[in-house]
Order: structure tokens, then C-alpha cells, then sequence
């Protein structure tokens, strides 16, 4: 069995308890993990609130910081290989998705190395005579971030990134399913020279997890996760008074219009939902497909469906792999049921199958007949993609408003103006026309409602691990007169 450490205050050690983490290809244990207990953590924070208010990294200036990162992308660049393997292993990811996120997660880092020392204050032009006034951005101290199992490597360096370019210190959570690559990138940032204690990187259940975003030197949560923890979170915090960035699910529409290119948005819609293996917190899992057109889409995603090549992630030719977890293909497996229950018709997929491994078919449910289908409203975090019909684009609109959530959403159709008026009134925090789940470091990321607040990605994402503190400069020589006129 391999062994993983927590990286805390520059020193790696054992949790206070462990646990074994299975191979979702198997069901297998393969590695023992650390386990964080409150104590843990509580030494995580303080490490970190020691960090940020002594030693060497509240005195580095913004362009080391930036040096520092930089240092840490071509690391994670030269890494990447191993870092997918051990991702793949540990989650059930296929190899070719975790090899080309992980050489992109070096972008991330690369792009907030970069902006560093971009983050500028300001001159107030203040309307009093003897007055200089300007704006600090200063770091707002301990970030608490956590994340959810999927894509852990990117989902902390979109926090990572900015939070360090800003000058905060971090104590990142890893997810107690799958945290193998997020606990071994610790070496990369032992390697790349961050001071001891700027990040801190254990992982562990909601034990640690409220122990974490409780903590009272944490000042900002950043949360990955599903909107109930977030919950936990939001009420948690009332104890420390951070601030909540919260970055959760989706059940993001994909609309396809008779006018789309069907070849094209077919292949979209299969990487909106089965990429991933449904696992991704932008799937395009609410298909709305006009109705003239709605045979000769569903049969095109059918055959691409069925045609999906299923089996071990570590397969460069594997495109489905398992789920991480054999709770979640339990979960995916029981809300289908119900689906099916309510009257919705199964397409494809539908079985988890015989055998070791927690793998679950790309499964297509059409819900036409019955709009209050459990599967048109909650997450499956799983590759299920529940299909409507709409006639109209105010249909379409209606339809695609009609969530709880508003992650992402899709539309493909060649009308110019059309485009325009869905992007307009589409309540989403990223609309893609004609092409689905592109991300960069440079175009922010995040949502509303129950898909949570706060952007991830570009410069809004770096300022806010700041606070703006205001200065106020007497220029005058000349006594202070009446000290009881406020002026
Ligand atoms: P989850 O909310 O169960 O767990 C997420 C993290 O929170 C884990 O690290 C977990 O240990 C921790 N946690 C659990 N209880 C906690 C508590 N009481 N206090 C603090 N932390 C606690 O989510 P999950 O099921 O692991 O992940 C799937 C969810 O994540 C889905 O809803 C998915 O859409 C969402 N997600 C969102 C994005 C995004 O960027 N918007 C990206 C990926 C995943």
C-alpha cells in the first residue's frame, strides 16, 4: 500500500488517525491516507496565521510572490504525468482527461504568478485641501479552502493561485475520497520554496471540514463542494465571520435549437455530460432540444452514447471510466429509479453493471412527458443527461430559468440575434454559444442561487483574497482646529 502525509507548517507527518482509499477501478484499498482530527487543523491555521503575520512572506514584495508561483507552475508542468497517474488511481478519472487538465493547471498558477504584482491600490482625488488619501490591497489573511473530489488539482489552483498571488497564507482540505494528488503537489510546493506554513495541505472528512471554516483566524472560506455542505458552511461561519466564496453544483441546461449543427452539438452535449464520467460541476445535464429536431439529435447522442468506450481510467483509449465512489454510482442509481418512477423514459444506459469497480453506464432518461421529473431538478454528478422538449425560444428561456441552480448553460443554434437574446436572459454564470466546457485562468468562473457566489479565474478572483484599506494623510503643518468638527 503506498502512504500519503499532510503537509502542515513545512513538515510532512501522519494524521492523527488514517484511513484507506480504494481504487474506484476495483473497489480495492491501494493507499493509506492521512486523517485530519480538529487538533490537525487547529495547528494547520495557527501555522498559517504565523506565517502571514511573521517570517519571511508578509516582507516579500508581490513580484517574489509572483517568482514563487511561477516557480510552482513549471513545477506542476514537469510533474503533471505522475500527478494524473496518481489522480487517475486514486478517483477513477481516465488518464486522458487528468494528463491535459494537470499540464493546464500550470497555466493557472502561471497566469496568477503573472498578476502578482498587477494588484494595485489607488489615488482618491479627495475633496478636502490638506488631504492625501489613497487605497492598500492588502491580503485578508487565512484562507480555508476545501474541495470536493473531482479535478482537485485544478479546483485548488483556482484558489491557490489567486489567494497567494494576493499574499494570503492558505490551509487547502483535499477531499477525503481521492486526495492522492493534491496531498503529493505538497512536495511541489515544499520544492518551489513557499516559507513554511504559507501552505498548509491536509485532507479528512467534515470533522476537519468544520473545523476548518470554524476556525478563528480563518478570515476566507473558499468552498468547492455540494450546496447542503455549503449550508454547514454558511452557518459555521457565523462563528469566525469569514468570507464565504462558494463555487457549487449545477443542473445546467444545453439548449439545441433546429437551426444548430446536430453533428456539432451532439459532440458537445456528450462532453458536456459523459466527459468526466458525469462528474464535473458544469455538465450540461438538462438537455432542451426543439421538438422538430428533437429525433434526430436523440438519435445521434444514442449511438454516441452506446459507441462510448467503457473500462479501466489508466486506459489512454478509455473515455468512461468508474464513478469515484461507490456511494455516488449508489445515488446516481437511486434517483434514476425514481425518475423512471415519476414516468420518465429510459433512452440508454440506465444499469450500473455486473463486477468489481464502480462504473456506471452513460445514461440518457427523456423526461418530455413529465416536466417535474426529479431528474430535470437535482445533481447527479453522475454521466445522466435528462432530456425536454421545448417549441418556442420563450419556451427554451423558460425552461432553462427554471432551476434552483445557475452554473453554466449552453446554447448552439446559427442565429446571430438569437444567440444574443438567450445570452441576455439566461440566469447562468457562464453562457457557451456553440461549444461547451471551454475554461480558462483568464475568463471567470462561478454562479448564482444554489450554484453559490464568488468568481473563480481572472483578476476579480485575485482581488477577492484582498481588503481595501483606506489611508488618510494630513498635509498641513498648521494645528488640527476644532477637534469637535469632523471634517
Ligand atoms: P461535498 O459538499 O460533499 O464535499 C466537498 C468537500 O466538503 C469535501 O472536501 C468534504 O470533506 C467537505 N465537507 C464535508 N462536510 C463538511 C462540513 N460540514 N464543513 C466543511 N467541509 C465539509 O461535495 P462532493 O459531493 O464531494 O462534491 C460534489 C459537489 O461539488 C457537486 O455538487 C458538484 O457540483 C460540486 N462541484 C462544484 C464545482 C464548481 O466549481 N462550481 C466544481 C466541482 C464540483
Amino acid at each position: 500500500m503506498d502512504r500519503f502525509q499532510h503537509y502542515i507548517d513545512g513538515q510532512f507527518e501522519d494524521g492523527s488517525a488514517s484511513f484507506d482509499s480504494l481504487d474506484p477501478a476495483t473497489g480495492t484499498p491501494w493507499a493509506t491516507m492521512p486523517m485530519a482530527t480538529a487538533g490537525d487543523v487547529d495547528r494547520a491555521v495557527r501555522a498559517a496565521h504565523r506565517a502571514f503575520v511573521a517570517g519571511p512572506w508578509p516582507a516579500l514584495t508581490a513580484s517574489a510572490r509572483g517568482k514563487l508561483l511561477m516557480r510552482l507552475a513549471d513545477l506542476v508542468q514537469a510533474a503533471a504525468p505522475d500527478l494524473a497517474r496518481l489522480e487517475t488511481r486514486d478517483t477513477g478519472k481516465i488518464i486522458r482527461e487528468t494528463s491535459a487538465q494537470i499540464a493546464y493547471v500550470a497555466e493557472y498558477y502561471r497566469y496568477y504568478a503573472g498578476l502578482a504584482d498587477k494588484i494595485e491600490g489607488a489615488h482618491l482625488p479627495i475633496d478636502k485641501p490638506d488631504m492625501e488619501v489613497w487605497l492598500r490591497r492588502e491580503p485578508v489573511g487565512v484562507v480555508a479552502a476545501i474541495v470536493p473530489w473531482n479535478s482537485q488539482l485544478f479546483l485548488s489552483a483556482v484558489k491557490l493561485g489567486p489567494a497567494l498571488a494576493a499574499g494570503c497564507t492558505v490551509v487547502l482540505k483535499a477531499s477525503e475520497d481521492g486526495p492522492a494528488p493534491l496531498l503529493a503537489f505538497a512536495r511541489l510546493v515544499e520544492q518551489a520554496g513557499f516559507p513554511a506554513g504559507v501552505v498548509n495541505i491536509l485532507t479528512g472528512g467534515p470533522e476537519a471540514g468544520v473545523a476548518l471554516t470554524t476556525h478563528p483566524k480563518v478570515a476566507h472560506i473558499a468552498f468547492t463542494g455540494g450546496p447542503e455542505t455549503a449550508r454547514h458552511i454558511v452557518r459555521g461561519s457565523a462563528e469566525n465571520l469569514a468570507k464565504v466564496s462558494l463555487e457549487l453544483g449545477g443542473k445546467s441546461p444545453f439548449i439545441v435549437f433546429e437551426d444548430a449543427d446536430l453533428d456539432s452539438a451532439a459532440n458537445a452535449q456528450v462532453s458536456g455530460i459523459f466527459a468526466a464520467t458525469g462528474q464535473s460541476c458544469v455538465a450540461g445535464s438538462r438537455l432542451l432540444v426543439q421538438r422538430s429536431v428533437k429525433d434526430a439529435f436523440l438519435a445521434r447522442l444514442k449511438a454516441k452514447a452506446e459507441a462510448v468506450a467503457i473500462g479501466a481510467p489508466d486506459r489512454m483509449e478509455t473515455e468512461v471510466g468508474p464513478l469515484c465512489t461507490a456511494r455516488q454510482r449508489d445515488r446516481i442509481a437511486a434517483l434514476i429509479a425514481q425518475s423512471l418512477a415519476a414516468g420518465a423514459k429510459l433512452v440508454t444506459g440506465g444499469q450500473a453493471p455486473e463486477g468489481a469497480g464502480f462504473y456506471f453506464p452513460p445514461t440518457i432518461l427523456d423526461c418530455s412527458e413529465v416536466p417535474d421529473a426529479p431528474a430535470l431538478q437535482q445533481e447527479f454528478f453522475g454521466p445522466v443527461l435528462s432530456v425536454v422538449t421545448f417549441d418556442t425560444e420563450e419556451q427554451a428561456l423558460a425552461l432553462a430559468n427554471d432551476t434552483a441552480f445557475g452554473l453554466a448553460s449552453g446554447v448552439f443554434t446559427r442565429s446571430l440575434t438569437r444567440a444574443h437574446r438567450m445570452i441576455r436572459r439566461i440566469r447562468a454564470g457562464v453562457v457557451w454559444v456553440n461549444t461547451y466546457r471551454a475554461v480558462s485562468p483568464i475568463a471567470p468562473f462561478g454562479g448564482h442561487g444554489l450554484s453559490g457566489h464568488g468568481r473563480e479565474g481572472g483578476m476579480a478572483a485575485a482581488l477577492d483574497y484582498t481588503a481595501v484599506k483606506t489611508v488618510w494623510l494630513r498635509t498641513s503643518d498648521d494645528p488640527i482646529p476644532d477637534p469637535f468638527v469632523m471634517r
